[in-house]
């Protein structure tokens, strides 16, 4: 092929690419612009989770009448001028990008007027076209409007997940600019519901019970810090009693502007270190304030990473306060293993595996719980087809290492086991043997959990509820976004039950599992990894001997049901090979 230019409606698409890769990153771009408008209440609206239409109207400074096409220029901006501004950036946006990339890909409407001019002006374009100019009454303000986001980029339109899993991703952008921003009046609204709204009132505290409930708000302390270099650190850190399963519960700023950092990320989960059971993550909300000349945020289109000039000292500048505060919260402030007791599923605990002590309902009665066998109706689940050549043969035990993996030798060499992937697969087939035959064993609660979700669980919850139910958890409502926890899976073993289900109700709105076909499998897969064991335990010969023999009997026995491989086999001829034998 001939090398040729790039026709303008092909370069503005592929650019709008790297701006807008789904419904939250217009929301994000549109919040963002309406905080560098100083506006103090922003309503964000949402229909079939964006794709057919977002909605932020703003009280900002507005645009004046004869920048308005302007606006929608690439490359134009009224926040930065020179190279120089570049490397101290102080309001969130500086690219001169989103309106034209927004616009690119969507039908767009904007109306806006400035607080000094009488009138204001409504603009229309459509795949980047302008279609219409016109003068219009308007409030005080900026309203945008984007409809059919990417109708004329069919490939990018597949991407786009289930409506409520877009959703999921935009309340999670508007309550992290929420977080970041106190005083201004946040709004969101689904199909016209509201679902999720804070004061304004300037207090942080405020918000997080708003985002995350007076349960989670309750155990947070606040932590707040300076370094003699003038890096500030405040917010909100959960105590060591509350952690999650995800990572999403650590929410980090610098100069309030919400990023996604690894590195920041590690340095705030070390200053948990010994704290917090392997495997979990904490619930926190920092804010670094610094310099804006040490930091250089135009590392990526979406500005949701950064650069610091001095990485160490700004992840001292974090860590130092967090551990402080936590460690000032945590009197038992000793290793890992006393805390909480989590079924033994802590780093050197050294406990049992309970894959078998689910099997016996015998120890229920300890977690409070009661064995009920209820059948669930609904169509017969058709279990994936058994793959004849992926069956494995008998296996014997030879040892576990790194609390993580067992080792077995089979009749043609040697099998390295992992002891999470195989537990999940046998736990799969069980709850999915019991949907078939509509026997699911579920465990009545003697005391039902009480559950304060947010409003983003709340719809999740209220979303999947038929899933949930196929595959043994019930639910009953208790007013606002509040539910009772009224029976779980027979194999959720978990001392903290709600924990576990808010645990289980995050990670659904996550979204994929690639193997899944039906909601209800996919809800099964999610609670099977909740429930298996995890890294990190030691088992003792009986409990490998017992999981691989399960495993020898699953119909799939070599792949975890997230499709990842339960086990690798060394076979003699290839061992025979490595040690030159041959
Ligand atoms: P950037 O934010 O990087 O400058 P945008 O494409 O997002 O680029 O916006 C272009 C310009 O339009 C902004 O610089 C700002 O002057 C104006 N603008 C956009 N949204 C708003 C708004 N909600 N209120 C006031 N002005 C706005
Ligand atoms: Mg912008």
């Amino acid at each position: 092929m001939p090398i040729q230019k790039l026709s303008p409606d092909v370069a503005a698409k592929i650019a709008a690419g790297e701006v807008v890769e789904r419904p939250a990153s217009v929301v994000k771009e549109l919040i963002e612009n309406a905080i560098d408008a100083r506006a103090g209440t922003i309503r964000v609206e949402v229909i079939r989770g964006g794709k057919r239409l977002l909605k932020v109207s703003d009280d900002g400074l507005g645009i004046s009448a004869d920048e308005v096409p302007l606006a929608f220029e690439r490359h134009a901006t009224s926040k930065l001028t020179t190279i120089e501004d570049l490397f101290q950036v102080k309001t969130l946006g500086f690219r001169g990008e989103a309106l034209a990339s927004v616009a690119a890909v969507s039908q767009l409407n904007l109306i806006t007027r400035p607080a000094d001019q009488t009138t204001g002006l409504q603009i229309r374009f459509e795949g980047g076209r302008q279609k219409a100019l016109d003068r219009v009454g308007a409030p005080g303000g900026t309203i945008i409007t984007v409809e059919n986001l990417f109708y004329n980029v069919p490939a990018r339109l597949k991407f786009l997940k289930a409506d409520a899993t877009e959703m999921g991703h935009i309340h999670r952008i508007v309550s992290h600019y929420a977080l970041a921003y106190p005083e201004i009046r946040f709004s969101l609204f689904n199909a016209g519901r509201q679902v999720f709204q804070t004061s304004g009132s300037g207090d942080l505290y405020d918000v997080l019970v708003s985002v995350w409930g007076l349960a989670v708000a309750k155990q947070m302390v606040e932590v707040e810090g300076k370094t003699e270099r003038g890096i500030t650190v405040y917010g909100y850190v959960g105590t060591p009693a509350l952690h999650r399963g995800q990572r999403d519960y650590l929410v980090l700023f610098v100069n309030r502007r919400w990023i996604q950092d690894k590195a920041l990320a590690h340095a705030v989960a070390q200053a948990y270190h010994t704290f917090l059971p392997v495997g979990r993550h904490p619930v926190a909300v920092l804010n670094v304030m610094m310099d804006s000349a040490e930091v250089d945020v135009n590392v990526h289109p979406t500005k949701a990473e950064v650069k610091f000039r001095e990485s160490g000292a700004v992840f001292t500048a974090v860590q130092r306060p967090v551990r402080a505060t936590i460690t000032e919260h945590a009197p038992m402030a000793r290793p890992a293993q006393v805390f909480g007791g989590e079924e033994g599923r802590w780093s050197g605990g050294g406990h049992a595996g309970d894959f078998n002590r689910a099997a016996d309902l015998g120890e229920w009665s300890q977690l409070g719980l009661e064995a009920q066998r209820t059948g669930s109706r609904g169509e017969a689940f058709p279990l994936e087809p058994a793959d004849e050549s992926a069956q494995m043969p008998p296996l014997r035990v030879v040892g576990q290492i790194q609390q993580m993996y067992v080792i077995a030798e089979g009749p043609d060499g040697l099998y390295l086991i992992d002891q999470h992937a195989a537990h999940e697969r046998v736990l799969y087939e069980k709850l999915m043997g019991q949907k078939e035959a509509a026997a699911v064993v579920s465990q009545r609660l003697l005391t039902p959990a009480l559950l304060e979700l947010t409003p983003a669980q709340a719809a999740v919850l209220e979303a999947e509820k038929e899933a949930l139910t196929a595959v043994g958890f019930e639910l009953e409502p208790f007013g606002g976004y509040s539910y009772r926890l009224l029976a779980v899976p027979e194999m959720l073993a978990a001392e903290d039950l709600a924990d576990a289900f808010l645990d289980i109700l995050t990670e659904m709105a996550e979204g994929a599992v690639p193997m899944a076909r039906q909601t209800h499998e996919r809800v099964a897969v999610i609670v099977c990894k909740r429930a298996s064991i995890k890294g990190g335990q030691t088992l003792s010969s009986k409990e490998m001997a017992e999981l691989v023999r399960q495993l020898e009997q699953s119909q799939n026995p070599r792949t975890c049901p997230h499709g990842r491989p339960t086990m690798i086999h060394l076979s003699a001829y290839q061992l025979a090979r490595e040690f030159g034998r041959h």
